[in-house]
């Protein structure tokens, strides 16, 4: 009760009834004149109840409206704060943007919209939507580099440049760096350029705090209905069409195609077994040996990484490496293999060269250096005897850090290989800018080299510059007699190689460390 006089219509109550005993005592007041008009109207104390009831009729009356008035405005304020409440939900505060709940409910309409629509002349015209899925390109650095303020600006930057391409109302942030607009009715030939255009719009260098930087997109594309009946459908298949243009490369795009689902399929399920195996440590190194050419010795071993699946299956290295770098499962990898690599290298019988592949997307991570150290630090590997190899592709993306980290692994004593020399961005700037202790020429030169002409010189051109650069020099791939001979005339320095030896686990290396023993000292 006290309760109910406290609120609003409690206290309306309380009112009503004030103005009732008012109105009441006026009447009384006044009752001569009322009674009056009362007995006009009935006989005996009748009059006196009509007038209570005249009081109490529009007390209720007054009541019952102060009461519609206030509910009116409750609700009135009610959706006003349901309509902040829907816009935060649903659109990115950053961009201002509408985000991917947006677009959930945006997908709708247009999905009935594109069973066609009838004309005002009566014909069905068909409605199309193209669904762009963009995804920007060395987004991570710049956030790293210029922090999040400077990350935010740019993602800012990078949506009024998409909205002013596309209807602003159909332009979504879907998170991170992610994107997607919507185009309609867009003939499917112009598609192509449009994606062309968004990839140049966002690319363009944006000034940061009077800072130039730059990133790239990818953008993957799906029309609907060809691909799709839903905009969420649509929108799906763009997504596995990015993955495509992603996988091409920086500023790429891709029209969706029904093969594309197959491979994501079977990516995803890759990606699940890979997981597993790195949690059950199923990952294992194994040893190809490195053989001095002058002296036939065997001066070290590269660890390549093994992994035979639940099948009993050997899957490339080449193809679960790539999957670890999209994933970032590859520095848990590393982290496993070195550390299982150096454990292994400690144990032989002869202090021997312990060879280590970094890919290039290690090398954008800053405590690189740190980790190998500790890895070195825990199993007890001395630095000089572990060697890392990078190839060529980890320089170019942020060539000052690939810098500071070859720095760092030399400072604590580690040599460093530039790995399959000549296939990638090869420049001799690099070469310079850069402190090698080795190169690594590509096998595919080996195979090619003996009988070709062209080859022979690159490979003669490589070999003088790693000479006048004071450079030692691995070769890789080496199969056949033919081709040892003709590097061993070139003076190159350790070979690699199926004629020496494939890639094998531990107690084979040990093995063919005894025999390479015995046979040198027979
Ligand atoms: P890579 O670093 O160039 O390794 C040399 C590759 O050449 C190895 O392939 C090796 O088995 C192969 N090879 C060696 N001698 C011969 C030969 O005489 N003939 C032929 N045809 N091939 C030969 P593998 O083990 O399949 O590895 C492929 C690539 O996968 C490696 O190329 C490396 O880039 C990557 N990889 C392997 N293990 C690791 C790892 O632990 N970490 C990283 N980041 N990458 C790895
Ligand atoms: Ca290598
Ligand atoms: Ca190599």
């Amino acid at each position: 009760m006290v309760d109910f006089l406290k609120n609003r219509a409690g206290r309306q109550l309380f009112q009503v009834t004030g103005w009732g005993v008012l109105l009441w005592l006026g009447f009384f007041a006044f009752r001569n004149h009322v009674f009056a008009f009362a007995q006009l109207l009935s006989v005996g104390n009748a009059d006196v109840i009509v007038i209570s009831l005249i009081v109490l009729g529009i007390s209720s009356f007054g009541y019952s409206a102060l009461r519609i008035f206030d509910m009116r405005d409750e609700m009135d304020s009610r959706r006003r704060a349901f309509d902040a409440a829907d816009h935060i939900a649903t659109h990115d505060h950053l961009t201002k943007l509408p985000n991917r709940y947006a677009f959930d409910r945006f997908a709708l309409p247009q999905a009935v919209a594109s069973a066609g629509h009838e004309t005002a002349a009566g014909e069905v015209e068909s409605q199309t939507a193209t669904v762009f899925s963009i995804d920007l390109d060395g987004f991570k650095k710049v956030n790293d580099l210029l922090g999040h303020q400077g990350g935010d600006a740019l993602l800012k930057e990078v949506s009024r440049r998409i909205c002013s391409l596309a209807d602003h109302e159909c332009v979504f942030r879907f998170g991170g760096d992610e994107f997607v607009a919507v185009a309609r009715n867009l003939p499917p030939e112009k598609e192509q350029l449009f994606a062309q255009l968004l990839i140049h719009s966002v690319s363009r260098p944006v000034r940061i705090d009077a800072l130039p930087t730059q990133v790239g997109a990818s953008i993957g594309y799906a029309r609907m209905p060809e691909h799709g009946t839903s905009l969420e459908e649509v929108r799906h298949r763009s997504d596995i069409a990015l993955y495509e243009a992603k996988a091409r490369g920086h500023n790429q795009q891709a029209l969706f195609h029904p093969d594309m689902q197959e491979k994501v399929a079977q990516r995803a399920k890759l990606e699940g077994e890979l997981r597993r195996a790195i949690e059950r440590e199923a990952i294992v190194p194994y040893y190809q040996p490195l053989i001095g050419l002058k002296s036939a010795e065997l001066c070290g071993f590269e660890a390549l990484a093994r992994w035979c699946n639940a099948e009993g299956t050997f899957i490339s290295p080449q193809e679960f490496i790539a999957v670890a770098e999209e994933t970032g499962l590859i520095t848990i990898l590393f982290e496993q293999l070195l550390a299982h690599a150096c454990r292994d290298a400690r144990s032989w019988s002869e202090p021997l060269l312990l060879s280590f592949n970094v890919s290039p997307v290690q090398i954008e991570d800053r405590l690189l250096p740190n980790r190998i150290l500790n890895i070195l630090a825990e199993t007890g590997l001395p630095p000089s005897r572990l060697e890392i190899e990078i190839t060529e592709n980890a320089l170019i993306g942020d060539p000052e850090l690939a810098a500071s980290t070859i720095e760092q692994l030399h400072a604590a004593g580690i040599q460093v290989a530039l790995d399959d020399f000549g296939t990638g961005y090869s420049s001799l700037s690099q070469l310079a800018r850069f402190r090698f202790d080795k190169i690594k020429i590509d096998k595919s030169f080996v195979s090619s080299c003996v009988g070709n002409d062209k080859n022979t010189k690159i490979v003669d051109a490589i070999l003088g510059l790693s000479r006048s650069l004071n450079l030692k020099t691995t070769v890789e791939g080496i199969e056949e007699n033919a081709q040892l001979a003709y590097f061993l005339g070139q003076g190159c320095d350790i070979g690699q190689g199926y004629i020496f030896g494939k890639a094998m686990p531990q107690d084979e290396a040990i093995a063919f460390m005894r025999e390479r023993r015995q046979i040198l000292s027979a």
